[in-house]
């Protein structure tokens, strides 16, 4: 800005002298010295500035374009939240169909002044485009804080206003939740379960969850939506949202990330790190480039540290404050023999409120990282901090619907749709797979002896021999109270007897003890095989569902294979 004044004044100093000396072009010495020497300026610093000033910011359009946008408000954005908001739906959708593709979503939000709700982006073709908030269905969500169930069949007209008039058997039903802004309801989020004895705890957890996600990320965009003006970047963020996958690790985020942010402002390296539950130190994720110094899965202390620094000083670190208040953590490099003082960005990342991630940016060389940029790094981190939080939340919900609570193992549900995957994938391969039926002996006896914790105790360490004696890529599942499901992939009747063998043998000889109160377990086992004896999953159970019942009769403790 200065810089434009000055160049005015000179440049009109310099053409009023050009235009006395065209009027008077024999003015004597030493006015026409002068004015001469004026206009000879004049013609230098206009050189000057358009090589130092215009010339270079062509070439930086990018990043100073950027830093003006980020701090300037005044444009009006172009590419609307909706925009960024139709990826989170379709993020909802795909988790909601991970967990169960008979489940179908839906999303409305008010749209206008008037009082309907508009069925959103890809919602399921289940729903109706439009619904009144009259509707008592949806005026009761409306006005809830938790996730509710409705049942057709306590419904009529006002089931038919959200479905259409279908012929219903009455066992289908609805989980729904309000999405909120600011704390006020803005619509909804309904999961269609076609038969309500597929709703579980899960499946209201599911809504519950989708629907916070849905609430904090509206928030989240319209900040977005503030902070950033230009469309070019916006489709920039946006792009990297798209790219993502929830089922990556941390890692591969913070390498789009670190990607993201390169596009918009030149750094040398970025490292980020997290805190370890329950001590002072940090681990370290993830690293740009390769350094002398750090590297990824190092442990350091937090406070003796520059990694710790955002984590302990609880904010942004910028280089002035580095500079005055931790000068000991500064680091340099030579460069052409000449030592460089490595200017450092410093951000703290709140995930879940115990868990606190650390980023911090260096520039080696050039400009040291301003204040403008800090800001506009901030905006980066607001959106790291915002993938970060999905990204945790699809794997609580994804393992909440996987899972099994008590052993961790994979549930019924699971299992059934990982059975079919791997016989599909032993047809492709021409490989074969042995699936192992296993069920506790007498367990009702713990319980009712030793009571209910150490029947749980027993299960979740019977869980634990069967992983620990099975490979990797084995399937182990809960199938169910203390019955247990195995397939092992890419093996036949033969090889697998052995293992089928030492697992009853461990299980018979393992010491179950809890409070000196000791007690032997064993476990019978059926074994049928793919495809030899068929090709159809459900056969393949229930086939060494019958073996083991004959291992049952015999008294238990042993393997049998199945046998027509
Ligand atoms: P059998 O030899 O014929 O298999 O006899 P059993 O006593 O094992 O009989 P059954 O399979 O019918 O009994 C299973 C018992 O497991 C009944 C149920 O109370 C108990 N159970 C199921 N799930 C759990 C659980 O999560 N924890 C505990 N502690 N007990 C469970
Ligand atoms: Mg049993
Ligand atoms: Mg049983």
């Amino acid at each position: 800005m200065k810089r434009r004044t000055e160049t005015g004044i000179i440049y009109s100093l310099s053409c009023f002298a050009a235009l006395i000396l065209v009027l008077f072009p024999s003015l004597a010495f030493p006015f026409g010295f002068i004015l001469r020497l004026l206009v000879f300026i004049g013609m230098a610093w206009l050189l000057y500035f358009y090589f130092t000033t215009l010339h270079t910011s062509e070439s930086k359009d990018e990043l100073d374009d950027y830093l003006l946008e980020t701090t300037s408000f005044s444009e009006a954005p172009q590419v609307p939240v909706d925009f960024l908001f139709n990826e989170i739906q379709s993020l909802v959708f795909e988790i909601v169909n991970s967990v169960n593709s008979n489940f179908k979503p839906g999303i409305y939000l008010f749209e206008g002044q008037n009082n309907k709700l508009i069925m959103q982006g890809n919602s399921d073709s289940y729903f109706s485009k439009d619904i009144s908030v009259e509707n008592s269905i949806v005026n009761q969500v409306l006005m809830g804080m938790e996730s509710q169930t409705f049942y057709q069949k306590d419904f009529g007209k006002e089931w038919n206003d959200i479905f259409g008039d279908k012929p219903w058997r009455g066992s289908e039903c609805i989980i729904a939740k309000s999405i909120r802004y600011n704390e006020n309801p803005i619509g909804l989020f309904l999961l269609y379960i076609d038969h309500f004895n597929q709703l579980d705890h899960h499946s209201s957890q599911i809504v519950s969850q989708l629907s916070e996600i849905l609430s904090k990320n509206l928030e989240n965009l319209d900040n977005l939506d503030l902070q950033v003006s230009s469309n070019r970047k916006k489709e920039k963020i946006l792009s990297f949202i798209a790219d993502l996958d929830f089922k990556d690790d941390a890692k591969h985020i913070y390498q789009k990330f670190s990607a993201l942010i390169q596009f918009f402002i030149p750094l040398d390296q970025i490292i980020i790190s997290s805190e370890k539950t329950s001590s002072h130190e940090g681990i370290i994720d993830f690293m740009k480039e390769e350094d002398s110094s750090f590297e990824i899965g190092m442990s350091f202390d937090l406070k003796n540290s520059i990694l710790g620094l955002p984590i302990t000083h609880n904010g942004i670190i910028d280089d002035a404050l580095l500079r005055d208040s931790y000068p000991d953590f500064i680091r340099n490099s030579d460069q052409n023999g000449e030592k460089i003082s490595h200017s450092i960005g410093g951000f703290l990342i709140d995930i879940s409120g115990q868990k606190w991630v650390s980023v911090i940016l260096e520039r080696k060389s050039g400009k040291p990282i301003n204040q403008i940029e800090i800001q506009s790094l901030k905006t980066f981190m607001n959106i790291l901090e915002t993938v970060l939080k999905w990204q945790q939340e699809y794997k609580k919900i994804y393992l909440n619907a996987t899972q099994d609570g008590l052993t961790g193992l994979l549930n019924h549900k699971t299992f059934k749709d990982r059975i079919d995957e791997e016989i599909n994938r032993a047809k492709r391969f021409k490989h074969d797979l042995v699936v192992l039926m296993l069920d506790l002996d007498k367990f009702k006896r713990i319980n009712d002896t030793l009571g209910h914790p150490y029947g749980d105790y027993v299960i979740k360490t019977v869980a634990k021999i069967l992983k620990d004696n099975v490979r990797l890529i084995d399937v182990v599942a809960r199938y169910g109270g203390e019955e247990f499901i195995i397939v092992l992939v890419n093996t036949n009747m033969k090889k697998a007897l052995p293992v089928a063998d030492r697992i009853v043998k461990n299980i018979s000889e393992f010491p179950f003890s809890v409070d000196n109160n000791d007690v032997k377990m064993t476990i019978s086992c059926g074994m049928s095989e793919y495809p030899k004896q068929s090709n159809i999953a459900q056969e393949i159970i229930s086939y060494a569902d019958q073996a083991m019942y004959k291992v049952k009769k015999m008294g238990g403790n042993q393997v049998m294979k199945y046998e027509v």
